[in-house]
This record gives structure tokens, C-alpha cells and sequence, in this order.
């Protein structure tokens, strides 16, 4: 390609929102222009500043350009010939020195659905369901509450029905002005201009608070709980709601069940003490839940403050408590509405690349769901659930002897990442494929170079369920491979049969269709410039905006109502560690910073790491604003600016896992939800005391 050609059209790597971005060729290969695509579905033209800056670490001089492999502990440039040799021949040693469960596979929700398909296709042929990507740690629980109660593990409605017809916005541990930047400008702003009423619900002060001007309005309010109240809080609303009669009686008789369970719950529930609990006047939360209670549609946004919690799973119950027992689902303007973090987190769990579903969400356990796949893939899938990544983290060493990293970096991502990096070193084989050497990557026994968003095609689906086509460039290193291509190679080497040989990326999202219910009626040409919204079974289908019109899709039709009591983090603060640290992200990075730290816009505005600190606690340890503190909890310790602000809480500190130097997952608690499995990254044990710059 030349600066002649006509900009592609593509999707923004970084958010769940899906932005659709022009990419413009330059004279070299590397030398990409973000351009704006003025008529993109989602944002039309607008971008944040992560998506313009998007192209600035395509061409990185970071890039991984040759497959390395580790000797004598030093890494080595390989042949591809050499290192695929290795990565099959250490496979089948590890599936025949112990068993297919001895083998971990990590797909990632910043790669495309076709590829995150191939990989857990792979894993399952291998014979192991121990395949999973990191929705684990952001809204597995999420997942698991809207699946079980609802029927999809997904945003019930859209980004365009919410603007045009949401009286109320709820939103609880989700920061849309710092994550989801244009969703929060383009939609929820404009509702709010339109006279939409926003209810905040988080222990921070954050863009979310400035962007709706929240402090200086009657209509708006922000809830700043202590970290893990979300339950006494909800609980008082409903509670209130019930004491009040504002309930939609024909909605819960007609549509739900369990309503009874959730008034003796409350029966004895006392509000003022859960007030107390939760750090906040029980007459604001009253006020709020009548806000919400009587609007014509109210909405709830749920984000991983909610989700990150050993108590996940009853949170978002919770919400969707509270959306059932007022009639706030099955028409525009209402739902529980998930904020996907990752531009493809929720395409990567359509696809099956979890431990548990198979593509579609259909159970493993499910026999007739399985078999129906089985017959379109012409092998046996094992029956029981796998692993979850954690727990494969946590097996390491143990009956874990092998990983596969596709895109992933766990030593960044996952919670007690000391413990991470020890643990992975017990491995006896890891192969990790990526575009920089991450932090994982580093303890790699053969790495993989593979390409950047911008240089490949595929598909990707957004917050709001929208299945959107990603269109690349050209490749800017000759050495290097695309994903699709790596998983195809490996998968041939394998297995020695056809079923891992596809044409091109449309031949693969062809068979991802026959055994994806919810995706069966797209194809490459449906999805054209504008995409769909699934669930789209056959081809003429327009797609939903939202669900759940006439019935829930659980398996009797109805809503499910289950009352939820409080659980308090499983590490409170003490005499040796007396702060409550929660963590959180920022607009100008991205999750573990591999692309967002090499991002030379991105970094200038936030070049290092900070932690919030209340005036008053920062009094108490005479700590001033802009010095260095060491911040510790029982799992480590990291050395990191303090900013002394009332954004956060008196006991509460507050910090980001961007920074491979001083990220707060070297602090965070790594217990997980019984169900989901999701880890408490939310609220841990922490101190605080002055420090030196590093
Ligand atoms: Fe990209 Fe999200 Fe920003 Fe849109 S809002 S440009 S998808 S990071």
C-alpha cells in the first residue's frame, strides 16, 4: 500500500465502545496516520484521545520482529521452522507425560473473534476446557448473573436506545468518563442535556462526577460508598422501593420470580445501620432510589466496581433485582448494562473462549449443546469445565505444566502478580504470542511475534454487542505472523488433519457461524460498514437493540429475583495494614500498558503511577501532595506518587495497574468469587508510609 490509497476503515484497539477509526498508509509499511471515519456507526468521527493516538505504537521500536527462544536463560532469534517444532513437540510431550488438563490456554479480548475461536478450538482438540481470556477479571461475574437471571451474559440494551429514551441513569462502579469516554460524551451526555437524571455510585470522585457537573446540581447525585457496600446499598434502595409501593406489580407477577425471596431478605433489614456500613446519609440513598424508582425508564450501568468483588456475582443480582422489581427491563431506555472494558472482551467470550461455554454461551456440560458442536468439528470436546485463568495461574506447577499466552500478559493483569511471576516460573513449558515483550513474555520459554490491530483483518463486537469488521494495512514487520495464521499453523502441526486449515479470516468466521447461534445469521457481507447486534440467528436478521421484549431467555421464560445480604471484603483493614486500597483505571492508558505505556501522547499525560489519598490520612502520615510514598498491602509493595485529594474517601487509597514498575496488582488480593471466580482487585488491606523516588 501507498499514501495514495484511500484511507481503511477499522475499529479503535483499546475499548469496549467500538469506535470505528480510518487507517491512512503511508510511503513505508509503518508509517500509519489515524484518520477520522467521519460515518462510523458507533461514534461518527469522534474519537478520545486513546483512539487518536492509536497508530503510535504500530511502528513502535519495541515491536517483536523474530520468534525467540529462551537457551541457557538468554533468549535467541529462531526460524519460524524451529520455533514451531519446539511449541508442538513440547505439547505433546506435556499431553503425554501427564494430560490434556496439564496444558493452560489464554486468549485475550484484544484479538479478534476469529482468532480467540481458533484458540479454543485448539485447546478443546488438545482435549482440555481449561482455556480463558481476561473477562475473568473484569466481568465474569457480571456474566454469570445476567446469563443465570436473564438469559445473556450481555449489555441488555444500547448505547442508542439508553441516550434517546433513559430518564435515569444509574451508574455504579463504572467510570464510562474515564473508560468509555465517547459512550459517556456521545450518548449519556447528550441524554443528560435531553433532561436525563445521573446517579453515581462509587467510592471516587472521578471524570464520571465532573462530567455531569454531579456536585453542583439537585438533579445528579454521587453515592460515595466505602469500598464493598454495594450490597447494603442496593439493599436500602429496594428495600425503600417496597416500603414506598413503588414496584411494577403486573412485571413481577407476568415476568419474574423469586420476588418472595426478596422481600423476606429485607424483611429485617435495618437501613440506618447499613447506611452507617456503607459511609453514606440514608436519606440520599432514599432520595435515590425514589429518582429511580419513578422515572418512566431508568437504566443501570454496572462496571467492576461492582464485578471485582468476592461478592461479584450478588452485586449485579442486586441491579438486576432492583431493574426487576420496577419493571426496568424489555424496552428501550432501561437494562443493566454492562461497560465492556476491551475493545473485544465481549466478542472473545461469544466465541467460547472460556472455560465453561462453548461459542454462543452453550454449556460444556450441556450434552446436547456439545454434541452439536462436536458434529461440526468432527472431534470429541471434553465434558467437564476447565480451569479459569486464575486458577490455571494458581496450578502452575502443580497439575499445571504447560501454558499457552496468546495476547495476554498475567503478571500485569492478574491480582498478586508477585506470586504470579513465581508461580510461572514452576512451569515447564510457556509459549507466548504478542507484539511486545510484556512482562510475561519475558519468562517465555518461545515467543511468537505476531502482529498489531492495524495490520490484520477480522471481526470484533463492542459493549453493546455489536459484531463490527476490523479491516488492516499492510504488515510492517516481514517476520512477523498474524495471530489467525500462528493458531492455524500450530493447530495443522498439531493435530495433522484439515480442521485447523481455513482460506482466509472469512472462512473461519463462516465456521465460527455454524456453531454460534447468536452470530448464525451474519456474514462478512451483512456486517458491511455497520455491523450487527446480536443475537442474530439467521441471515435477514436485523439484530437487537435490546432484549428481553416479551421473556427472559431462562429457561421458563422469567426474570429471576434472588434477595443477597451483605459479604464484606475478605480482607478488612487492621491494626498493621489500617487502609482500604481499591484500584482503578485511567482514560490514558490501558489495562497492563503494553501498547499504552509505548504510546508517546498517552504517556506524557500520565508517565508514572499515583495513588489517591485523603487530606486527612495524609495529615496523619505527614505526607505531602506530589512526594513519593511506599504503599503496601501483605502481598508486596510498589513506591508511587501521592496525590492528596478529597476524591477519595478518609481510610481509602486509590491507585492504577498500568505501571509495570509500580502497578497495584503487585498489592491486590487474589480470593476469588465462588462462582465466577473473579478476584477481589476492588478492596484490600493496605499502609501507607513515606518513600524515596525509585
Ligand atoms: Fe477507542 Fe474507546 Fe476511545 Fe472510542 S472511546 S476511541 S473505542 S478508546
Amino acid at each position: 500500500m501507498s499514501s495514495d490509497d484511500e484511507p481503511v476503515k477499522t475499529i479503535c484497539p483499546y475499548c469496549g465502545v467500538g469506535c470505528g477509526i480510518s487507517v491512512q498508509p503511508g510511503a513505508e509499511p509503518g508509517d500509519m496516520r489515524f484518520m477520522p471515519w467521519g460515518e462510523a456507526p458507533v461514534n461518527e468521527g469522534r474519537v478520545c484521545i486513546k483512539g487518536g493516538a492509536a497508530t503510535e505504537v504500530v511502528d513502535h521500536e519495541d515491536r517483536l520482529t523474530d520468534p525467540l527462544i529462551r537457551e541457557d536463560g538468554e533468549f535467541r532469534e529462531a526460524t519460524w521452522e524451529e520455533a514451531y517444532d519446539l511449541v508442538v513437540s513440547e505439547m505433546q510431550r506435556i499431553r503425554e507425560e501427564h494430560e490434556p488438563d496439564a496444558m493452560g490456554f489464554f486468549g485475550s479480548s484484544k484479538v479478534m473473534n476469529e482468532e480467540n475461536y481458533l484458540l479454543q478450538k485448539l485447546a478443546r482438540r488438545y482435549g482440555t476446557n481449561n482455556v480463558d481470556n481476561c473477562t475473568r477479571m473484569c466481568h465474569a461475574s457480571t456474566v454469570w448473573a445476567l446469563r443465570t437471571s436473564l438469559g445473556a451474559g450481555a449489555m441488555t440494551n444500547s448505547m442508542a436506545d439508553l441516550r434517546d429514551e433513559a430518564d435515569v441513569l444509574w451508574i455504579q462502579g463504572a467510570n464510562p468518563g474515564e473508560q468509555h469516554p465517547i459512550a459517556n460524551s456521545q450518548y449519556f451526555r447528550q441524554a443528560v442535556l435531553e433532561g436525563a437524571t445521573v446517579i453515581q455510585v462509587d467510592p471516587h470522585a472521578n471524570k464520571t462526577t465532573r462530567s455531569f457537573k454531579i456536585d453542583e446540581t439537585d438533579r445528579h447525585m454521587h453515592l460515595q460508598l466505602k469500598p464493598g457496600t454495594d450490597i447494603p446499598l442496593l439493599n436500602i434502595v429496594l428495600k425503600t422501593i417496597l416500603e414506598n409501593g413503588w414496584i411494577d406489580e403486573e412485571f413481577i407477577e407476568q415476568r419474574t420470580e423469586g420476588f418472595d425471596d426478596l422481600t423476606e431478605t429485607l424483611e429485617d433489614f435495618d437501613k440506618e445501620a447499613a447506611a452507617e456500613e456503607c459511609g453514606v446519609p440514608l436519606s440520599d440513598i432514599e432520595a435515590a432510589a425514589e429518582k429511580y424508582a419513578t422515572a418512566d425508564n431508568a437504566a443501570i450501568f454496572t462496571g467492576m466496581g461492582m464485578s471485582q468483588h468476592t461478592c461479584g456475582v450478588d452485586n449485579v443480582q442486586n441491579e438486576i433485582n432492583l431493574a426487576l422489581i420496577t419493571g426496568n427491563l424489555g424496552r428501550p431506555g432501561t437494562g443493566v448494562n454492562p461497560l465492556r472494558g476491551q475493545n473485544n472482551v465481549q466478542g472473545t467470550c461469544d466465541v467460547g473462549a472460556m472455560p465453561n461455554v462453548l461459542p454462543g454461551y452453550q454449556l460444556v456440560d450441556d450434552d446436547e449443546a456439545r454434541e452439536s458442536v462436536e458434529q461440526e468439528w468432527g472431534f470429541e470436546v471434553p465434558p467437564e469445565p476447565g480451569l479459569t485463568n486464575v486458577e490455571i495461574s494458581h496450578e502452575a506447577g502443580k497439575s499445571v505444566h504447560g501454558l499457552y499466552v496468546m495476547g495476554e500478559n498475567p503478571i500485569m493483569s492478574e491480582p498478586d502478580g508477585n506470586r504470579v511471576e513465581e508461580r510461572l516460573q514452576e512451569l515447564e513449558f510457556m509459549v507466548v504470542q504478542d507484539i511486545f515483550m510484556t512482562e510475561t513474555a519475558k519468562l517465555a520459554d518461545v515467543i511468537l511475534p505476531a502482529t498489531t490491530w492495524a495490520e490484520r483483518g477480522g471481526t470484533v463486537t463492542n459493549t453493546d454487542r455489536r459484531v463490527q469488521r476490523m479491516r488492516g494495512v499492510e504488515k510492517v514487520h516481514e517476520n512477523t505472523k498474524h495471530d489467525l495464521d500462528i493458531m492455524m499453523e500450530v493447530g495443522s502441526r498439531l493435530f495433522g488433519d484439515e480442521k485447523f486449515r481455513f482460506d482466509d479470516v472469512e472462512e473461519v468466521f463462516e465456521e465460527l457461524r455454524q456453531v454460534c447461534p447468536i452470530y448464525h445469521g451474519m456474514t462478512y457481507d451483512l456486517l458491511g460498514e455497520e455491523g450487527l447486534q446480536w443475537p442474530c440467528y439467521e441471515p435477514g436478521d436485523e439484530g437487537d437493540t435490546f432484549l428481553y421484549e416479551d421473556e427472559f431467555d431462562t429457561e421458563n421464560g422469567l426474570g429471576q429475583i434472588e434477595g443477597v445480604t451483605h459479604q464484606p471484603p475478605k480482607e478488612t483493614p487492621d491494626e498493621e495494614y489500617p487502609l482500604v486500597l481499591t484500584t482503578a483505571r485511567l482514560e490514558e492508558h490501558y489495562n497492563t500498558g503494553t501498547m499504552s505505556r509505548r504510546s508517546p501522547t498517552l504517556n506524557r499525560q500520565h508517565p508514572e503511577n499515583f495513588v489517591d489519598i485523603h487530606p486527612n490520612d495524609a495529615e496523619r502520615y505527614g505526607i505531602e501532595d506530589g512526594e513519593y510514598v511506599k504503599l503496601k498491602s501483605r502481598r508486596g509493595e510498589i513506591t508511587l506518587l501521592a496525590q492528596v485529594t478529597e476524591d477519595i474517601k478518609e481510610g481509602v487509597v486509590w491507585t492504577t495497574p498500568h505501571f509495570a514498575a509500580a502497578s497495584a496488582n503487585r498489592l491486590t488480593n487474589d480470593v476469588l468469587d465462588e462462582r465466577a471466580k473473579i478476584p477481589e482487585y476492588k478492596a484490600a488491606a493496605a499502609e501507607v508510609e513515606i518513600g524515596i523516588e525509585p
